[in-house]
């Protein structure tokens, strides 16, 4: 079981089947931690999702299990994103769900990148 009580990690989720290239996605950045791609249902003019290219189901399992550099790594392609983007400035939103109350969808951790527009404040 994953730390938030989720399924242990499911090889044929559908972002590990991106990150293997068996289904498309508009990709913005890869490296040798991180993959980030546009959502497919976009909430906002940009919402792009970063994912690490581990075995991770949730944030929780990521920064339990991943070594050091590859959490550093991870965050910085975050980072690089927005700011590729052009999302520092005037800001714009990092989320990542994790778990049943959260309403997490996809079992590989993903953070979501929202800018483009004032998101307002932060909603439940
Ligand atoms: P969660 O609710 O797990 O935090 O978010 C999952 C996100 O993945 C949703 O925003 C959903 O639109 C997106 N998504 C689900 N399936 C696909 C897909 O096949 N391709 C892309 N690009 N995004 C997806």
């Amino acid at each position: 079981m994953s730390v938030t009580g989720l399924p242990p990690y499911d090889p044929q989720n559908i972002f590990a089947r991106i990150l293997r290239g068996e289904i498309p996605c508009k990709k913005v950045h890869e490296d040798e931690f991180a993959l980030a791609f546009h959502d497919i249902n976009p909430l906002a003019p940009t919402h792009v999702l970063v994912i690490p290219k581990g075995p991770y189901v949730s944030a929780a399992d990521f920064h339990a299990g991943a070594t050091t550099e590859e959490i550093a790594g991870f965050w910085r392609a975050v980072g690089a994103v927005a700011k590729s983007l052009g999302l520092e400035q005037p800001g714009h939103r990092l989320i990542t769900n994790m778990g049943p109350h959260s309403g997490q969808e996809v079992p590989h951790f993903h953070v979501h990148i929202l800018g483009g527009r004032p998101l307002g404040r932060m909603l439940t």
